[in-house]
C-alpha cells in the first residue's frame, strides 16, 4: 500500500471535518461506531439487537453500566448526517420480534443515533460529566472497506493480483469463465463499449460466484461489485482486469486506457469520497465475521477470510508519514472482531470458537504490521436464536441445541416447514485451534478428520414474557461483552 492514502486537499478536509466533529462533540459527548463485516455476516442483526436490548434494558451482566443500574435511559434521535440514510431500526425489530423472521440485510450505508443518560461510577465525575453520550452507529458494508487498499494500487498492480487470486486452486474454476474471456481480447485493440461491459459483467460474476458458493470465499475487490449500493449500473462500474500489454504502455483509446480510465475514476468518486466522509471519521469499529461458515467450508475460505481481516485491519491502521490520519483525524481507539452466530454451537465450544478468532485476528495482525488500536475479540450471537438441551443416545448423553429451523432448511431427509421445533446436535469445533487454519489441500481427499459443525438456519426466537405481560428484550450470547469493550469505558 502506498504510504498516502489521500491527497493533500483531501486530508485537509479531513482534518476540517474532524475539528469541526471534535468541537461539537464538547458540548454533546459522542462516538461513531463503525459497524461492519461482509454482506450476511450479522451486522444488521447485530445493530437491531444492540440497540434493542439498550432501550428495553436487557440482561447484560457485563456491560457495567448496566449492570450497576447508572443507565437512566436510552433513546434514538435524529442522527447528525443529514446525507446518510437512517438505518431502518423499526422495520428490522418488527421483523425479528413480531414476525419472527430475519431482517432485510445491509445493503449499503446507514446511520442511527443512540443516546444514553447515565450516571457517572465515581463522584468526581458526576461534578464534571453531562453523563450523557449519543452513539453514533454507522452500518456499511465490508466489501467497500476492502476497496481501500485500491488507493495505493496502480491499475496494473491491481489487475496482476486479481490474476493471481483467480488463479489460487479455490477459485479458479469459478473465475475459468472471465479468465477465458479477458485472456482473448487484446489490451492493445481500440476501446470498445461492449468488449468492456461482457469483461465486467464476467468479472462481477465471478466475483459473486466465489461468495455464494458452499466455498464460502470472503472476496476482493472491488467491491461495488458486489454491493453496488445506488452506482447499480454505473458506467464506474464497467471495468474489470486486463493483463499488462506485453510491451511498452497502452496506447490512448485503446481498451486498457479505457480501463485504466475507469479504474481510476473509481477510485477518485466512489472510494476515496467514502473514506474521506465516513471512514476517517469513526472512533471505534466491530468487524462482525462469519467464521462458522468459513470453518464448514475448510482451510481455503479460513485463508480468505484471514486475507480479507487483514486488509479490513489495513484499512484501520494510521497512515504512516500521512500528517492528517496521523495528527488530527479521530483516530480508531479499539476494533472488536466478533464471530457472530455461536447459538449455532453449544456453549461448550464457545469459548473455542473464540480462541479461532484469536488466532485468526493475530495473524491478520502481525500480517497487517497492525498497531495503534486496542483489538479484541469475542465469539457471540448478537440474537439467541436457539436453547441448550441434553438428548440420551444409547449411553450416551449429548448436548444439543434447540430451535425453530427455517422453512425450506433440511436436515438428511427431513424438511423443516418453519413451525417445528427440533433439537440438533451441532458437533464440536476442534480443541487446537490451529487445525483450522492448516491446508490439508495436499492430503488425499477425505483425510481432513476435524467434523463439519452441522449447520441450519433457525428463526428468530419467541421473546419471553414477563408474568405482567411484557416481552423481555431480544437474547443474546455475549453482546454484553460486546458492549462494554465498545462502549463501556465511555460510561465509567
Ligand atoms: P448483514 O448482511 O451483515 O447485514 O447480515 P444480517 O445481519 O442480515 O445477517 C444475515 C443472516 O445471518 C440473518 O438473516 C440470519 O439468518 C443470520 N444471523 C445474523 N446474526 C445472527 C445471530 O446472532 N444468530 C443467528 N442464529 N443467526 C444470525
Amino acid at each position: 500500500m502506498a504510504s498516502s492514502l489521500t491527497s493533500f486537499s483531501d486530508e485537509a478536509r479531513i482534518a476540517l471535518d474532524t475539528i469541526a466533529g471534535r468541537a461539537t462533540g464538547l458540548f454533546s459527548p459522542s462516538l461513531r461506531l463503525g459497524v461492519t463485516g461482509l454482506s450476511r455476516a450479522g451486522k444488521t442483526v447485530f445493530i437491531s439487537a444492540f440497540v434493542h436490548n439498550l432501550i428495553h434494558g436487557g440482561r447484560l451482566p457485563l456491560f457495567q453500566a448496566q449492570k450497576s443500574g447508572r443507565i437512566a435511559r436510552s433513546f434514538l434521535e435524529h442522527q447528525p448526517d443529514d446525507a446518510v440514510p437512517r438505518f431502518q431500526y423499526e422495520d428490522h425489530i418488527g421483523a425479528l420480534v413480531d414476525e419472527r423472521v430475519w431482517p432485510d440485510s445491509t445493503r449499503a450505508i446507514s446511520e442511527l443515533r443512540l443516546t444514553i443518560e447515565y450516571e457517572t461510577a465515581s463522584a468526581w465525575g458526576r461534578m464534571f460529566s453531562a453523563g450523557k453520550l449519543s452513539v453514533d452507529i454507522v452500518d456499511y458494508p465490508g466489501e467497500w472497506l476492502l476497496d481501500l487498499p485500491l488507493l495505493g494500487k496502480s491499475y496494473d498492480d491491481f489487475s496482476r493480483e486479481a490474476l493471481e487470486l483467480a488463479l489460487l486452486p479455490v477459485r479458479a474454476d469459478l473465475s475459468q469463465q472471465w479468465r477465458e474471456l479477458s485472456a482473448a481480447v487484446d489490451p492493445k485493440a481500440p476501446a470498445d463499449e461492449m468488449t468492456a461491459r461482457r469483461l465486467a459483467e464476467s468479472f462481477a460474476a465471478y466475483l459473486k460466484a466465489c461468495k455464494e458458493d458452499e466455498r464460502a470465499l470472503s472476496t476482493l475487490p472491488p467491491g461495488r461489485f458486489l454491493m453496488p449500493g445506488d452506482l447499480e449500473g454505473s458506467p464506474a462500474l464497467t471495468f474489470a482486469p486486463l493483463s499488462a500489454p506485453a510491451e511498452g504502455r497502452a496506447r490512448p483509446g485503446s481498451l486498457h486506457a479505457m480501463m485504466e480510465r475507469r479504474y481510476e475514476a473509481y477510485k477518485t468518486h466512489v472510494v476515496k469520497p467514502f473514506f474521506r466522509e465516513h471512514v476517517a471519521r469513526l472512533d471505534r469499529q466491530i468487524v462482525l465475521i462469519d467464521a462458522l461458515q468459513a470453518l464448514n467450508a475448510g482451510p481455503g475460505a479460513m485463508a480468505d477470510l484471514e486475507r480479507a481481516v487483514t486488509e479490513i485491519l489495513a484499512c484501520f491502521r494510521p497512515g504512516r508519514g500521512n500528517i492528517l490520519t496521523d495528527i488530527f483525524s479521530r483516530r480508531i481507539d479499539r476494533i472488536l472482531i466478533a464471530a457472530t452466530k455461536a447459538d449455532h454451537l453449544h456453549h461448550e465450544s464457545h469459548d473455542r470458537l473464540q480462541a479461532i478468532v484469536r488466532r485468526l485476528a493475530d495473524r491478520a495482525i502481525a500480517r497487517a504490521s497492525f498497531t495503534g488500536a486496542d483489538v479484541d475479540v469475542v465469539a457471540m450471537a448478537a440474537v439467541r436464536a436457539t436453547r441448550e438441551g441434553t438428548v440420551k443416545q444409547g449411553r450416551e448423553t449429548l448436548p444439543v441445541i434447540i430451535g425453530t429451523p427455517l422453512a425450506g432448511e433440511r436436515i438428511g431427509d427431513e424438511l423443516f416447514d418453519g413451525n417445528m421445533e427440533t433439537a440438533i446436535f451441532p458437533g464440536d469445533l476442534p480443541q487446537k485451534a490451529d487445525v483450522v487454519f492448516k491446508d490439508f489441500s495436499a492430503a488425499p481427499e477425505g483425510s481432513l478428520a476435524e467434523p463439519a459443525i452441522r449447520f441450519v438456519r433457525f428463526r428468530p426466537p419467541k421473546l419471553e414474557r414477563t408474568a405482567e405481560g411484557v416481552s423481555l428484550s431480544l437474547p443474546h450470547i455475549r453482546l454484553d461483552r460486546a458492549l462494554q469493550f465498545l462502549i463501556g469505558d465511555r460510561l465509567a
